[in-house]
Formats: C-alpha cells, structure tokens, sequence
C-alpha cells in the first residue's frame, strides 16, 4: 500500500543518513593503525612534532605499591569541578575530604593571573574549612590539559581544551604560575610536588587497588588515556631502564587529518561551533561535550528532510547544546517506555509522536555506539603495543577508567569492551572504575615523589 511504501522509503532515507556515522570492522581496525602509527611518531624524538597524539612522559615511573604514606593536599583543575583535597594515605587505606568550588566562566576564560589567584583562594578557603592552615602539606596538582613536562614538579602548558581559554597560561609552566599567584595573596605554605594529568591520577589510584592496572582512560567532558611505556621506547627523554608513564593526549588524534574520511557533515557542523575548531578531532567524535551536540545535528538534518517530527520547525533544536548528553544516556536505557522519551523531547518542546521517539532512540544509539568503538579502536592500539613492548604472546592487563559518560551510559562500556575483545584478541583486559581517581591519584603520585625524595 501506499502507506508501506512512503514508510520504507523514509527508513532508506534515515538509513542513508547515518550510514557515514556506522563504522565498519575495516574501519575500526584502521582506526587501530591510525592510532599505532601516531603513537610511535609522537613517541620517536625525531618526529614527535609531528604527531597528532602527542605522548607526553610525565616522569610517573611506577604504580604505587602499597607502601605509600601521608597526608597529602590535591586539586583537581580541568573537569566539570574544581575541588581541593585532603588526602590521607594510611596503613588501612586512603581517606580523603574535598570540597568543590565553581569557577564561573568569565573566569576560565579571563586572565591567568585571575584563573590562579582564585584557584589559591579556594586552596585558603579550603584549608580554614579543614583546620589545615597551619600546616605545609606536599601537594599534587591534577592539571588535566596538554602540558609538556620537565619534570614532575614542572608542566610546561601546551594549549587549552574543554571550553577554558584563560590568556598568558599557554608556554607558561603552571606550577610557577600557582606559586606566583600563592606569592600574590601571601599564601606561604604551598609546596607543590607532583602535576599530574586526571589519566594519569585514574591509573594510578586504580593501581593502588590492582597491580595490573598499567592504564588509565578518561571518557568524560573529553577523552585521554595514558599507559605504561618502556623507557627504551620514550625517545623523548633520556634513559633506557625501566618504564615511564605516557599521557598520550589522544583526543587530538586526528587533528593532521588522518580521520578525516571518519568525520561526517555532523560532526564537521559541531567541531565549526567549538572555540578550538579543527582541534580535538577524536575527542569530538567520543566525549561527553559534543555526543549531544552530533545528535542535534542529525536531528535538525532529519527535520530538514521531513523525516522527524513532521518537518516541523523546531526553533528549540536550533539552540546550542540543548540536546544534552545525558539525554542518551536516558534515551538508551534497555526497555525504556518510548512515552519517557517522549518527555524528554517535550521538555525541548518537541512533539514526538511514537515513530519519532524510536528515530530519536536510533540517532542516539547510533552515535554512541560509534562513540564506543573509536575508543576501542584507539585501546586497541595501547594494549597490543604493551603486549609486543614485552615480547608476550598474552597479555592481561587491567584499564583504570573515569569520566561521566563511561559511568552513566547503560551501553558505552559494554560495547567498549565487545569490541576491544574483537580488536585485541590476544589481551585479557579488565575495566576498573575509579572512585575520586583524580583526587587520589595525584596524593598517591606526591606520596611516591616523597618518598623517593
Ligand atoms: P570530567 O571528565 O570533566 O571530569 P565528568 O566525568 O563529570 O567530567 O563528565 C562530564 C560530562 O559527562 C559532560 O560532558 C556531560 O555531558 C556528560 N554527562 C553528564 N551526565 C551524563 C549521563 N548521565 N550520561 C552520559 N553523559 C553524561
């Protein structure tokens, strides 16, 4: 009947539509050997500058052994929250209190001076709450953001991402810029002894828990993993003994167009509206910050195409960012009643009749399904490189992982690890999730610098 068939002709149409969004097994496994080959040339001290991926060491040689004690200060700077911490690492655990302080946006994206001089008005705020401010305690700076380390107490900033744009902090060491701005409001006891990226913390705490835990991935706000690299192998600093956490920065693989044939009109349209355009490739295609926004996209793109919602206008849907994440995450839970999808787009004002609440459940699966296998791709790469780095035929490891997305959405993991057992069939990786790993984790980096120091 003529019903059947207008109804089949817009299922090829919608299927047409997001075909580009459907990565094939060729295509995940190149994406593997995208990212080998990236991680190789931003390792190598000839051609690290021109890696996509840039695989900076951060002079964290060792997960922790047990053996770590002491009260250690934290901050955690480049998530969703700022907070402080107080971390105590004891013979019967790790016990911490923190507190989280907003940074408004004016802020983030004001000047350094006043990026700093707030953050050490929360670190005093802070330390009163805690009675802590007659006491020096190491501190360990969870920095997420590119930096090019010296040292661990040294972190060279290489550029922003995540919406923070704060002027005069890139090419500047953001260690001296917290001891300047300590200067400038008289703060005298700060002793800051560790910067370390919020992968390297998650990998870190979940190692106190797991030995095999060599890894650390972050699917939140962005994307990053960094893992355990042979020191032989790191030809950008010197030594050949032993190993050397590398924070591999892979958000930016791709940014030398090497995914381009990956990237669709969608995600070309959401990556045009970020402040960093043209940066941050893979991580547009995988975190938190844009899923919501891709799927806008297409939604838009199938009312274009009268396929949704009637065609009808949906002024609404224009706006940036209101398809929130964490509407997939809601939208994808198995067994959903299509009505509370339904709610959901009424909130946006949309009428969606059932039809167009199975289209929208559709789009979103698509997306972080997609979402879900770049990263595996990308794990892929990591854990076949560790296993030949020791000349295994097996290897198990274990992934410390944070981030929202990862925790909340009722399929990402899942299809994460289906597909990292079909890339890398010769590794047994187990998935941690980490508690407050951010927090802990730079404690534990500090603990470990004390002690050897
Ligand atoms: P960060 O990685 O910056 O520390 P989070 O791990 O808290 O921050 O992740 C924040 C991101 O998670 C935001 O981009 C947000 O869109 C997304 N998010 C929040 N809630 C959910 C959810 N329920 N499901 C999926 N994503 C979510």
């Amino acid at each position: 009947t003529a019903v059947a068939l207008r109804l089949a002709a817009q299922r090829r149409e919608v299927d047409q539509l997001l075909a580009p969004l459907r990565l094939s097994r060729a295509d995940l496994e190149r994406v593997q050997a995208l990212m080998r080959r990236e991680m190789e040339l931003g390792l190598g001290l000839e051609s690290h500058a021109s890696a996509s991926v840039r695989m900076l060491p951060t002079y964290v040689r060792g997960t922790p052994d047990g053996t770590e004690r002491g009260e250690f200060l934290a901050l955690d700077l480049g998530g969703t929250n700022f907070r402080v911490l107080v971390v105590r690492v004891a013979q019967d655990g790790i016990r911490m209190a923190s507190e989280i302080y907003v940074i408004p946006t004016a802020v983030t994206q004001g000047t350094g001076e006043e990026l700093f001089n707030h953050i050490i008005e929360c670190i005093m705020d802070f330390q009163l709450k805690q009675n802590l401010m007659e006491q020096v305690l190491p501190l360990g700076f969870t920095f997420s953001f590119p930096c090019q380390q010296l040292g661990l107490d040294k972190a060279v900033l290489l550029s922003w991402t995540k919406g923070f744009s704060a002027s005069g902090c890139v090419g500047q060491d953001v260690v001296q810029l917290l001891r300047e701005a300590a200067q400038r409001k008289q703060h005298l006891g700060l002793k800051v002894v560790a910067v370390v990226n919020d992968t390297v913390g998650t990998m870190m705490s979940c190692g106190y828990d797991d030995p095999k835990c060599e890894i650390g991935l972050i699917v939140g706000t962005g994307t990053n993993a960094c893992y355990m690299e042979e020191m032989r192998n790191v030809g950008t600093v010197e030594g050949e003994q032993g190993r050397m956490c590398i924070n591999m920065e892979w958000g930016a693989f791709g940014d030398n167009g090497c995914l381009d044939d990956i990237f669709t009109d969608f995600d070309r349209l959401v990556d045009e509206k970020t402040i960093n355009a043209g940066k941050q490739r893979f991580e547009k295609l995988i975190s938190g910050m844009y899923l919501g926004e891709i799927v806008r996209h297409i939604l838009l793109a199938l009312v274009e195409k009268q396929l949704l919602f009637r065609g009808k206008p949906c002024p609404k849907l224009q706006t940036r960012d209101i398809f929130q994440t964490k509407f997939l995450s809601t939208i994808e839970i198995d067994g959903l009643a299509l009505r509370q999808v339904r709610a959901i787009l009424q909130d946006l004002e949309l009428q969606a009749s059932f039809e167009d609440s199975l289209l929208v459940q559709k789009v979103c699966q698509t997306v972080s399904l997609r979402a879900a296998q770049l990263c595996a791709a990308g794990l892929a790469a990591v854990v076949e490189k560790m296993r030949e780095n020791r000349g295994s035929a097996q290897l198990a490891v274990t992934v410390g992982v944070d981030g929202t997305l990862y925790k909340m959405h009722p399929r990402f993991s899942q299809h994460l690890q289906q597909m990292l057992r079909d890339l890398a069939p010769n590794c047994t990786v187990t998935f941690l999730q980490s508690e407050d790993g951010s927090g802990k984790g730079a404690a534990l980096v500090a603990a470990v610098a004390c002690r050897r120091a």
